[in-house]
């Protein structure tokens, strides 16, 4: 079971929405949620992915937030440092303009843009080398799911990424799982198939490092307000990885409040 001294983490994934003046909207909602009731560090560490010409924008728009927000990347490059690779952002350009975090993994890169298991371990290792603090996503397909695979696929993930972070690098990873037939399809994995999958992922972790025991799990898949309660009360859920809810502040701000320690 968690740590329960783990903060929890809710993070929203804009993928490749909205138009600026509407993320501009969207932030702006936000802050106004969290100005009027906030979510502090300490009960919850919320963040927001948007694309990546929005990034700095984001940033400076949410400055001055007595709750900070923490600006997340959704992709960066397997290359590292600087040099000619037309159309890629480093880890260390990333750090560059204070971009402390970064998604990697996410099954929409593994499935569409081709992001196989040695990219994701060449963005892992260099995003840590940089100092980014990495969230990293594992899931099943609904087959694999069918076909009782679901473990064995999620904990190979896990093994992948044990495959090349340091022992001092763990602190800077947070998991997300991430059914594939849970995203974007309005099916959400039911709290107790979540938790079991939780519990096997914490269970490999500890036997990979003692820091395993204060790993964020977070998951991801269709949360939504109406079902983030249930979610967070799982004693392994640590936190949201939200998608379509997510371009909609209220909703956002009601899952993040939703997991946030106050309530749990
Ligand atoms: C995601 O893409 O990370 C995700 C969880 O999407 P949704 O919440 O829309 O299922």
């Amino acid at each position: 079971m968690s740590d329960s001294t783990i903060t929890p983490w809710v993070v929203g994934n804009w993928k490749m929405n909205p138009m600026q003046a509407n993320s501009q909207q969207l932030i702006q909602d936000l802050k106004q949620f969290l100005e009027h009731a906030p979510i502090t560090e300490q009960q919850c560490h919320v963040g927001v992915a948007p694309i990546s010409i929005a990034l700095l924008s984001i940033q400076q728009s949410l400055q001055g937030l007595s709750t900070p927000i923490k600006v997340v990347a959704q992709d960066l490059s397997c290359m590292a440092g600087t040099g000619a690779y037309t159309g890629e952002v480093s880890a260390e350009l990333l750090k560059d303009s204070q971009i402390d975090y970064v998604l990697i993994g996410h099954s929409e890169r593994r499935e569409i843009f081709g992001d196989d298991v040695n990219k994701v371990k060449a963005k892992v290792s260099n995003a840590l080398n940089a100092g980014l603090q990495v969230i990293y996503c594992v899931g099943e397909s609904l087959e694999q799911r069918e076909s009782g695979q679901a473990e064995q696929v999620v904990l190979q993930q896990i093994c992948d990424l044990a495959a090349v972070v340091k022992a001092d690098q763990w602190h800077n990873i947070v998991i997300a799982y991430e059914p594939i037939w849970a995203i974007g399809t309005g099916k959400t994995a039911s709290p107790q198939d979540a938790q079991n999958m939780h519990a096997k992922i914490r269970e490999g972790l500890i036997q990979i490092t003692e820091e395993g025991q204060r790993t964020a799990i977070l998951y991801g898949g269709s949360v939504k307000p109406e079902n983030a309660v249930e979610l967070a009360a799982c004693p392994d859920i640590n936190g949201a990885l939200v998608g379509g809810a997510s371009l909609n502040a209220e909703s956002f701000y009601k899952i993040a409040l939703a997991f946030s320690k106050q309530n749990n």
